[in-house]
């Protein structure tokens, strides 16, 4: 898909799914991947930082997926983190390096990074939450 004009997906509609590539996968643990996604050219997510996007497989369903990737080094891509639970996470699970799902946002209220410049910032996580703030 070519346009002039990079288009962000909340302009293009927040109710079509945008189609990603995948084009990187790491196991972290059995039930943990992490996926690197390319979105067509011309698209951009311009995402901030705490939001989340709609992940759907065509015949399977669609999830929320918070982007653990940070919007200042996309570089055209970005990342999820993945725990297999049920029917959407589980049939990721299965996808590969190659394969197309479906894209919508970003959705959520971002943290407001600008607040903190030149302030003390104290990180808490939990669960899934960690993955972006390992190394
Ligand atoms: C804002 C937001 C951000 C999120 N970010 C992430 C993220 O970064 N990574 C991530 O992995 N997840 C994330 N999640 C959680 C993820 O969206 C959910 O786990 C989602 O339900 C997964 O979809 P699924 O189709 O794989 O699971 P589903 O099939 O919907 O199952 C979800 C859970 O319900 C149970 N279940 C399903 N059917 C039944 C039934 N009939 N009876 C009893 N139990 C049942 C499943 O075992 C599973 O534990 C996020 C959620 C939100 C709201």
């Amino acid at each position: 898909m070519t346009t002039l004009m990079k288009e962000t997906l909340s302009k293009s509609s927040i109710y079509m799914p945008t189609p990603a590539r995948i084009t990187a996968v790491r196991t972290f643990t059995q039930a943990e991947k992490m996926f690197k996604l390319e979105l067509p050219s011309g698209f951009s997510l311009d995402h901030r930082p705490g939001q989340f996007v709609e992940l759907s497989i065509l015949g399977i369903g669609e999830a929320p997926i918070s982007i653990c990737s940070s919007p200042s080094r996309s570089n055209g891509h970005f990342e999820l983190c993945v725990r297999s639970v049920g029917k959407l996470t589980e049939a990721m699970h299965r996808l590969g390096r190659g394969a197309v799902v479906g894209i919508r946002g970003p959705f959520g209220r971002p943290f407001p990074v600008e607040n903190f410049r030149g302030k003390d910032v104290l990180f808490i996580a939990g669960g899934l939450g960690l993955a972006p703030r390992a190394p």
